[in-house]
């Protein structure tokens, strides 16, 4: 595992860093140890959300007494000051902490929300006046949309982006990633596996452990996931297979989804989900969170050939600024069915 600078913060963070978003639902004892032994192997980077459930709380109750060990990242998804602000201090509490070392305006994938978080009356300000009274050090910002991104941070008002980087979501590296270093922010890359369905997993970690990342964020719930994840990161990337996972980026990226989730469908599909496996799927195959999906999307998915109101014109494809052909992945999408009974 290696250590580097975060940003212009100071701190040394992990490259592996402790995704906490799936701790509640599995029992507290349980993702109780996992924390604690993933401090115990130096991961020393907590991430988390005021919108993951009771997750503050079991980060709380389970490592707040060992609070000089980690680095703790949280989030709010409020945009306007007044919530923003009861948030920030509900986070404190639930964290049982006097600081938040990084605060970070969540899930801002839209122009409009962006503004309305930036706002005289936005939950940056909320962030801000937290930060000059000293429970926040840090502000970063995270979302799905690298392009808009890179924009966003040019005046500087963040010290970290929260970002997708992954085998089959590498659009970070073509702008974001550049800008970040340049403006030398701390650079955060999210869901190694995009949520369960990249395999191998060897790979899928050291995909993102072979670029210019401080953090890899892995969402984790057992010991055994930790000590999986750290194995992954045991050894450095070299050349050769640095050149090797980029060219199978470039392959499980080309349906180009950004998850940006502007899309959306009359029957329920879930597109972004099979946009983004579509390359894993007919390579890999896909990880049992993945089968689990299409398994339970199995209707769904097949009613899109014979979907009437979509018979000229599909509904979705307008609403995709990236202009992809999403009937057409998701009717091949059925050939999963095909293949998997
Ligand atoms: S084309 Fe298929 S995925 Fe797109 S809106 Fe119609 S039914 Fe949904
Ligand atoms: S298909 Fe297009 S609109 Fe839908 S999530 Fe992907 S990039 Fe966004």
């Amino acid at each position: 595992m290696r250590y580097t600078l975060f940003g212009k913060t100071g701190y040394r963070v992990s490259s592996l860093g402790f995704g906490a978003m799936n701790l509640p639902g599995v029992p507290f004892e349980q993702a109780s140890a996992a924390l604690n032994y993933a401090l115990d192997e130096g991961i020393n980077y907590i991430d988390t959300a005021a919108a993951y459930r009771n997750s503050e709380e079991i980060i709380g109750d389970s490592i707040s007494h060992r609070r000089s060990e980690y680095f703790l990242a949280t989030k709010t998804n409020k945009r306007d000051y007044a919530s923003a602000k009861e948030e920030i201090e509900r986070s404190l509490t639930r964290l049982k902490t006097d600081r938040i070392d990084l605060l970070q305006i969540h899930y801002v994938n839209t122009v409009q929300e962006f503004k309305a978080a930036m706002s005289e009356d936005g939950a940056y300000k909320a962030a801000l006046e937290m930060k000059e009274k000293g429970y926040i050090r840090h502000i970063g910002i995270t979302g799905h949309r690298p392009d808009l991104l890179a924009k966003w941070i040019r005046k500087e008002q963040f010290e970290q982006v929260l970002f997708h980087l992954n085998l089959a979501q590498p659009f970070a590296l073509d702008e974001l990633i550049p800008e970040m270093t340049r403006l030398n922010m701390g650079k955060v890359a999210m869901k190694p596996l995009s949520g369960g369905f990249i395999q191998p997993v060897d790979k899928a970690i050291r995909y993102p452990y072979s670029q210019d990342v401080n953090v890899i964020i892995s969402g984790m719930v057992s010991v055994e996931e930790v000590r999986e994840n750290i194995a992954a990161m045991r050894l450095e990337v070299g050349d050769a297979e640095r050149s090797e996972l980029e060219a199978l980026a470039h392959k499980l990226g080309e349906h180009n989804c950004r998850r940006c989730n502007y899309c959306s469908c009359p029957v329920g599909i879930a597109i972004p989900d099979i946009m983004i496996s579509s390359q894993v799927r007919s390579t890999f195959g896909l990880l049992p969170k993945g089968d689990g999906f299409y398994q339970r999307n199995k209707e769904k998915i097949l009613s899109c050939a014979d979907h009437e109101p979509c018979g000229e014109k599909p509904i979705c494809e307008p609403m995709c600024p990236y202009e992809l052909p999403m009937r057409r992945v998701v009717m091949e999408a059925s050939s999963y069915y095909a293949t998997s009974s």
